[in-house]
């Protein structure tokens, strides 16, 4: 096999929306191997061709199977492939399209959310010492019994990071429409900043929190394998930012960038019993659902006999909460549950928050210039966030991330300088 290193180059779905931007792309593929690269390529959806697939289900169906739903949208990618795969051969290059059947990425059997559990390279590997650009499905998997997987929305960023790991590539670049990771989602905060350097902690904590730049799933796989990200833009040859394992230096930042997730609810278990066993029976059977908690809190009253318990979900998951809950007041004597189904998140994210103090004050003080409540507060090494209603989620998101000095027009010393 060639020695000539690998680079793994991912587009994402607004950088395919056009047949002019796929042969924008391909032209970049060409230009890596003509510099003496092996090139595998993972494409996303064309444009927004994966939300359409969505709507189309729930035209025919209000819930539609997830087995049907993953062999539905995995079609997005496939016509990726075979377009980017076209546009190659058309600079006299030689590509190969390959789905996740075809090249052998496994996952569990979790339609819709499925993991990846392994990747082989052989298929990757013959078509690359075949002299070819290797074009992935992103997004996309295959179960043991051979059925058709997706791995979430927005997790072809998860199967380029994967793929990089599996096959020891020097950098893996994840193309988008922004010009990187910014301190804030520059569609909500215009005065956001370009962030040069981050680490996989910070993040996987920022995509965890709601930055919708990279699946959080494929930032773990690089940090796990140690391979540097760089997310920059299609339309430009700027160097975006570059994500890879901690320095010296980023710790002196307290605060990296602010996120907001808009679409959440809490859940109010009132009046639960307060006996051993009941927190893990409630959480096994939400777990069972596959409802995903994002924070959870609990208060004992009435001399220790009972607690409120409550949790923040995706509002998508609202429905089932709601009837599990319910399910779980009548078996346990639960005495009632209720949902807010109006509320966002906004966090504050960076690696040095564990050698400087004072964060939680300056967002507490910012949403409090901002008049906005603060519902629930949860933190953990390198993240604060607060719930507050859904109205104000983006006037929130822009006085923290001023609070911070994280704009273009701000003192940049006014965030490291944070240290009260
Ligand atoms: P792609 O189709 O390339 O995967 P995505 O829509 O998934 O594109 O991600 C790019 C979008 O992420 C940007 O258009 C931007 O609005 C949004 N975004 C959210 N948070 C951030 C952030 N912190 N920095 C940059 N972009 C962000
Ligand atoms: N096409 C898929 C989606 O829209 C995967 C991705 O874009 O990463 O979610
Ligand atoms: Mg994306």
């Amino acid at each position: 096999m060639s020695r000539m290193s690998l680079i793994v180059q991912k587009f994402g779905g607004t950088s395919l929306s056009t047949p002019t931007r796929i042969r924008r792309g391909a032209e970049r593929a060409v230009r890596a191997k003509a510099n003496g690269r092996r090139v595998v390529l993972v494409v996303s959806a064309m444009g927004s061709a994966t939300d359409q697939l969505v709507d189309l289900a729930r035209q025919c169906c209000l819930d539609p199977p997830k087995r049907e739903l993953d062999m539905l949208l995995t079609t997005g990618e496939q016509v990726s492939i075979a377009l980017m795969a076209m546009a190659i051969h058309a600079t006299g290059q030689e590509a190969i399209s390959l789905t996740a059947a075809q090249l052998g990425l496994y996952t569990n059997s979790a339609h819709t959310r499925a993991r990846i559990q392994s990747i082989s390279r052989d298929r990757i590997d013959r078509e690359l010492s075949h002299g070819k650009v290797v074009i992935v499905a992103g997004f996309q998997g295959v179960d043991a019994g051979g059925e058709i997987t997706t791995l979430g929305r927005g997790a072809s960023d998860t199967t380029a990071t994967a793929l990089a790991a599996v096959l020891g590539a020097e950098l893996c670049e994840i193309y988008t429409d922004v010009d990187g990771v910014f301190t804030a989602d520059p569609r909500l905060v215009p005065g956001a900043r370009k962030i040069d350097e981050i680490s996989y902690d910070a993040m996987l904590e920022l995509a965890g929190a709601g930055a919708g730049i990279m699946h959080s799933r494929a930032v773990e796989f690089g940090k796990k394998y140690d391979v540097p990200i760089h997310v920059r833009s299609s339309l430009t040859e700027e160097r975006g930012t570059m994500i890879m394992a901690e320095t010296a230096g980023m710790e002196a930042i307290s605060v990296r960038g602010v996120t907001l997730k808009e679409d959440l609810a809490t859940v109010s278990l009132i009046g639960v019993p307060n006996t051993p066993g009941v927190a893990a029976r409630i959480f096994a059977e939400i777990a069972g659902h596959n409802i995903l908690v994002d924070d959870i809190v609990q208060n004992i009253y009435d001399g220790g006999t009972h607690a409120t318990i409550g949790f923040s979900t995706d509002a998508s998951a609202v429905a089932e909460a709601r009837a599990v809950c319910s399910r779980l007041a009548d078996q346990i004597g639960i005495e009632s549950v209720e949902i807010d189904e109006d509320v966002s998140k906004v966090s504050a994210v960076g690696v040095g928050m564990r050698t400087h103090t004072g964060i939680a004050a300056t967002m507490f003080d910012a949403l409090a210039k901002a008049e906005i409540n603060i519902e629930n507060i949860s933190t953990s090494e390198i993240v604060i966030s607060c719930l507050v209603p859904r109205k104000d989620g983006t006037k929130a998101l822009r006085y923290v991330h001023d609070a911070f000095g994280l704009g273009v027009d701000q003192p940049s010393g006014s965030n490291s300088a944070a240290t009260a």
